[in-house]
C-alpha cells in the first residue's frame, strides 16, 4: 500500500523533515512509558519526571491534528542498571546512560524496535518518486547519556548553563521523543556539510540533527517538525475494494472501490474526494465503480479534502501502484506467432523457448508443460522455459499450459526426437490452442494477491 499526504498547511516546497518508517498504532493510545528506578544528581528530583511528560506531550500541544496522547506509568521498580531493551515492550526512560549504551558523541538515544506488522506507506517527503513502508513500533526507550551535563530550562535561563558543553534536558527530551514517535532527523550532519540543508526553517526544527549547548528553546516544536508529526499521525484516506470484488481479472474487468476514511470527522459534509482509475479516467463519486476495458497494471490514486477540528483544512492523497490487474487470455508477445518453440540441445534433450507475451506483469502466473507420448502423459514440468529430456527417440506432443487471471491457453507442438539431429533447430509444426483446463482455471481463480 502507498500512501502520499501532504497537508494543506505545508508548503509545496522542498521539505526537509524525515520519519524514521515506523509509527506508533492509534490502538496503544495514550502510549504508556515508564522511568527508570534511578534519581540523576544532574536534575532536581521531582523535574525528572515533569520535564519528559511535558516534553513527550509538547508534540500533541503544539501539533493537535496529530492526536496524540501518552500516560506516564511510574518508576519501573529496582530497574535501572540493564538499561535499554527493546524487547521488553516498555517504554522506559533512562537517565546516566546506566549499562554504557549511547556513543560517546550522543547527547541522547532513542532506541526503537519496529514490529513486522505493516501499518502504510507515504510518499518521501524529499522525493516524490520514492514512497516509504511504516511498521508498527513495538519498544521504544530513551537514554540520555552520561558525559554531558544537562540543565532545567530555568537554570539555562539564569545563565548556569553558559559556557560549559551542556544542555537544557526538555529541548533534548523533547527531539528524542520525537524519535519515540517517529520522526527522523531535519537535516544530517552530511545535509549541512553538503550545503542542501538549505533552509532557516530547518536548522530551527526540533528534530535538526545537532543540539546546541546551553540553547533555551524548552520544548516549542517548529514548523518542520509540525509537519512532520501531522503527515505521520494526522488524518489520512485509503481505499478497498468491496467484498466480493476482484481487482485481477480478465477483461473487461469491473472493479468497484470502497473509500477508508482515518481521523475524518463523521458527517462533516465537508469531505470531497477525486479518483483516478490510472486508466486516464476518473470520479468524484465516494465509493464508485470502474470497467477496465484494456489488460494493464493500473495504479489507482485518491485525492481527498476536508475539514476537522483539530487540523482545519486538509488535503491528501493515497496511492497503490499496480493496484489493479486486467489480463487478456495467455498469447503469443508481439512479433511471435507460436506461444513457444523448441530446439535440441544434446541427445534426447531439447530447450523449450516460451514465447508468450509477458507485458503486463501478473498476467501469467501458471506454467505447465505436459509431454505425451501415444496419447499418454509421461511428464509434466513447471517452469517458464525448460529444457526437457524425453528420455529416447521418438514421436512426443509437448503441450504448453498457461494460466492467469484473464484466463487459461494452451499449445501443442509434435517434436520427433532423435539423438542425431545435433545441433540444428527443428522448425516446429504449429498447434491449434487446446482451450481452457479445468485444472488452471482452478487455480487461477485461487489466486489473490
Ligand atoms: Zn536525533
Amino acid at each position: 500500500m502507498t500512501a502520499i499526504l501532504f497537508l494543506a498547511l505545508t508548503a509545496p516546497q522542498a521539505q526537509a523533515w524525515t520519519h524514521t518508517g515506523w509509527v506508533w498504532d492509534r490502538v496503544e493510545f495514550p502510549l504508556p512509558w515508564y522511568l527508570s528506578d534511578h534519581v540523576t544528581d544532574q536534575l532536581p528530583e521531582d523535574y525528572q519526571v515533569q520535564v519528559l511528560d511535558d516534553s513527550i506531550n509538547a508534540w500533541q500541544r503544539d501539533a493537535p491534528c496529530s492526536q496524540l496522547s501518552t500516560v506516564y506509568m511510574g518508576v519501573r521498580e529496582g530497574h535501572w542498571k540493564t538499561g535499554a531493551s527493546r524487547s521488553d515492550a516498555m517504554n522506559t526512560m533512562y537517565y546516566d546512560d546506566p549499562a554504557l549504551q549511547n556513543s560517546d558523541s550522543a547527547i541522547g538515544v532513542t532506541y526503537t524496535q519496529p514490529s513486522s506488522e505493516f501499518a502504510f506507506s507515504l510518499r518521501d517527503p524529499n522525493d516524490p518518486d520514492v514512497t516509504n513502508n511504516y511498521f508498527y513500533a513495538y519498544d521504544s526507550d530513551i537514554v540520555f547519556s552520561q558525559g554531558y551535563d544537562f540543565y532545567t530550562s530555568q537554570e539555562v535561563e539564569d545563565g548556569a548553563c553558559s559556557g560549559s558543553n551542556g544542555f537544557a534536558i526538555e529541548a533534548i527530551a523533547t527531539h528524542e521523543f520525537g524519535h519515540l514517535w517517529g520522526l527522523g532527523h531535519t537535516c544530517e550532519e552530511i545535509d549541512v556539510q553538503n550545503n542542501e540543508c538549505e533552509d532557516a526553517a530547518f536548522y530551527s526544527a526540533t528534530m535538526f540533527w545537532q543540539g546546541t549547548p546551553c540553547s533555551n528553546e524548552p520544548n516549542s516544536l517548529d514548523t518542520q517538525d509540525i509537519e512532520a508529526i501531522t503527515s505521520l499521525y494526522g488524518p489520512y484516506a485509503t481505499f478497498d475494494v468491496g467484498e466480493g470484488v476482484d481487482r485481477f481479472g480478465g477483461v473487461p474487468l469491473e472493479v468497484c472501490f470502497e473509500l477508508e476514511t482515518k481521523g475524518v470527522e463523521e458527517g462533516s459534509g465537508e469531505l470531497a474526494v477525486e479518483w483516478n482509475f490510472g486508466d486516464g479516467t476518473t470520479s468524484n463519486e465516494e465509493s464508485p465503480c470502474h470497467t477496465y476495458t484494456e489488460k494493464g497494471q493500473f495504479t489507482v490514486f485518491i485525492t481527498v479534502t476536508g475539514t476537522n477540528a483539530e487540523c482545519g483544512e486538509y488535503e491528501y492523497a493515497f496511492r497503490e501502484p499496480a493496484y489493479v490487474l486486467a489480463c487478456e487470455v495467455p498469447a503469443p508477445a508481439e512479433g511471435f506467432d507460436g506461444m513457444f518453440t523448441y530446439e535440441q540441445v544434446e541427445g534426447t534433450t531439447y530447450q523449450m523457448v516460451n514465447q508468450a507475451d509477458l507485458s503486463v506483469y501478473g498476467c501469467i502466473d501458471q506454467v505447465q508443460w505436459d509431454v505425451f507420448q501415444g496419447g499418454e502423459l509421461v511428464q509434466s514440468v513447471s517452469a517458464w522455459s525448460p529444457k526437457i529430456d524425453f528420455g529416447a527417440e521418438g514421436d512426443f506432443e509437448v503441450v504448453l499450459n498457461l494460466g492467469g487471471p484473464g484466463g487459461v491457453a494452451a499449445e501443442k507442438l509434435e517434436i520427433s526426437v532423435s539423438e542425431s539431429s545435433g545441433g540444428c533447430s527443428s522448425v516446429p509444426a504449429m498447434a491449434g490452442l487446446l482451450g481452457a483446463l479445468a485444472g488452471l482455471g482452478a487455480a487461477a481463480r485461487r489466486r489473490r494477491r
